[in-house]
């Protein structure tokens, strides 16, 4: 069976239920969980009306009724005898599912009215569940074959909390190793993967709220995410896997970017957004995480903070191409997962396409090729990973690099690495150059007032380029624009960027104003979000 997308229904009331259910079979709700336990005033014979209802309004799609006991996650302390007799009276009255918690069911005096209820109903299915909200469980694989043992046609349900991305291999290795029925994924922040990548290894559902409001579980998606980010409806057990690594990543545009140019060449591939907190250890078990299981099928990563560093290291550990740019920027953003195996390992490749972004992103705008550049006296704000690719690229086309940054330290370390000079901040009014670039976060949003250089210090015969491309225009650029100068936008970049791992993933070349039609579309989007 298909993976489903359950849409919890977590209502107080009738009324409120039936908001709920259109606004989730509007969604695209494939399953519903109705969450009896938040209903006020809980009785078997509400919860009956509450399944007319449902099976009224949207006959096809299957539920699966819930009586949550407040130790596992439920909304209000109901009675077990009520809850028993509230589940027997769901699967007699239609209900496809219940939900029952294992450590409960081990009771004998609490399964024989269930066991009863469902020989009458052939058709309805129990899941036996079990949660941990701290952590892993001790031992995963015991306590799916001890639900098994028990009661072997029921669906054995295992959710536990993932404190970091790697805790979430274990409900990936039990999923990929069972043949029966199950549902396995991980809560939180660190889990999100879990509950996407359940469809590509089989889990029967997953589950996803109507909206933020409405989460039933911590890190829960809502319903719209899988279904217009993250490619839901095509995912299956052959598709490939890519994302971009990082931390945070939350606000990561590439997801979106790259799944809607997936979807454009119709390529069986999804992007997810990947959580690697922490530093080099971190990181190295993770990307040896996918390495150990090659039926993930990832394929390539983008690496952004704080992690490019590492990517590079890692990469040449294991023996893969090094774009000779990335080794001398000394960061990777790109990993390419060979398909060819040296030995027993899979080699990993490592490319840097901030350079060929931000070299192309001005190259274009200007109208002027790389070789034009010789001799430009050029300013750069910001000594980070990007003034380091930009500056980089920049040397090699042979510019006069100033590097101006907050902490002196960082500026002129970078300076000397790349035979640049460097001044502080405060140094500014003095600069003199055809070409200013702020490779710093000043103006990104939400902070949309600030700008690195003050417009008296802009002229009409610069040109302006800033790194930032959220907002796509910052006031550094509208400033630059009214001092006369022509402007560069960081959407240029990542764009660009972008658009050189695509290639690298898919041998393909994107649609260029597909994607920046996807970001502005996004950032639009996340500010209505916002304000
Ligand atoms: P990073 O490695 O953390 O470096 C940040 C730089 O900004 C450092 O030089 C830092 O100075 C400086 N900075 C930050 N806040 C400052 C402030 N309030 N005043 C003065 N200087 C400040 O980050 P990164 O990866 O280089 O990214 C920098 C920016 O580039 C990002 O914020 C993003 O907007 C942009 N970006 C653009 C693209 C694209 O494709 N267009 C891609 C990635 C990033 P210190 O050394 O003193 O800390």
């Amino acid at each position: 069976m298909e993976t489903k997308l359950a849409v919890p229904i977590a209502a107080t009331s009738l009324e409120q239920a039936k908001q709920q259910l259109n606004t989730a079979k509007a969604a695209g709700a494939e399953i519903l969980e109705l969450r009896t336990d938040y209903l006020e005033n809980l009785s078997v014979d509400l919860v009956r009306k509450l399944i007319d209802k449902v099976k009224t309004a949207v006959p096809s799609i299957p539920i699966i009724v819930t009586c949550r006991d407040k130790k596992e996650g439920g909304a209000i302390d109901q009675p077990l005898q009520l809850r028993i007799d509230i589940l027997t009276s769901a699967i007699k009255a239609g209900a496809e599912f219940i939900d029952f918690e294992y450590e409960n069911f081990l009771l004998l005096q609490n399964q024989e009215k269930i066991r009863q209820a469902l020989s009458q109903m052939p058709n309805g299915r129990l899941i036996l569940s079990t949660h941990n909200f701290i952590g892993k469980f001790d031992d995963i694989i015991k306590l799916h074959s001890d639900i098994s043992a028990l009661y072997p046609t029921a669906i054995p349900k295992l959710i536990y909390t993932a404190n970091h991305i790697n805790d979430c291999f274990e409900a990936f290795d039990l999923l990929h190793n069972t043949s029966g029925a199950a549902v396995v994924f991980c809560m939180g922040k660190a889990g999100l993967i879990s509950r996407i990548i359940a469809k590509k290894l089989g889990s029967l559902v997953t589950f996803a709220s109507i909206d933020d409001k409405s989460a039933t579980a911590p890190g829960q998606l809502t319903v719209e995410q899988p279904k217009t980010t993250y490619r839901w409806d095509s995912i299956n057990s052959n598709t490939e896997l890519y994302g971009v690594i990082g931390s945070p990543i939350a606000h990561s545009l590439s997801p979106i970017l790259h799944n809607t140019c997936f979807s454009d060449i119709g390529a069986n591939k999804l992007y997810l957004p990947l959580l690697v907190e922490g530093g080099k250890d971190e990181f190295y078990t993770f990307m040896k995480n996918i390495l150990d299981r090659p039926w993930l099928d990832f394929h390539g990563f983008s690496v952004t903070t704080p992690h490019k560093r590492n990517a590079l290291n890692y990469a040449k550990q294991k023996n893969g191409v090094i774009e000779p740019l990335a080794e001398t920027i000394g960061a990777a953003n790109t990993l390419i997962v060979e398909s060819r195996a040296t030995g027993d390992e899979r080699r990993i490749s490592a490319y840097n396409t901030d350079y060929a972004g931000a070299m192309g992103a001005i190259t274009k705008t200007l109208g002027i090729s790389r070789s034009d550049l010789k001799d430009w006296p050029v300013t750069v704000i910001g000594a980070g990973g990007v003034a380091r690719a930009i500056v980089a690229g920049l040397t090699d086309a042979g510019a006069k690099i100033k590097i101006y940054n907050r902490t002196i330290e960082k500026g002129k370390k970078l300076a000397a690495e790349f035979g640049c000079d460097f001044a502080p901040l405060d140094d500014l009014p003095n600069l003199n150059a055809k070409l200013v670039i702020n490779a710093t976060s000043i103006g990104m949003y939400p902070n949309v007032d600030e700008t690195p250089l003050p417009q008296q210090y802009l002229k009409k015969d610069m040109a302006v380029f800033d790194t930032v491309y959220n907002p796509a225009e910052t006031l550094l650029l509208k400033q630059a624009k009214q001092a006369g100068a022509k402007t560069i936008d960081g959407l240029s970049m990542f764009i660009n960027q972008a658009a050189a791992q695509f290639k690298l993933f898919t041998g393909k070349n994107p649609k260029p104003d597909l994607m920046r039609k996807t970001i502005s579309n996004r950032l639009a989007l996340k500010k209505a979000d916002m304000t």
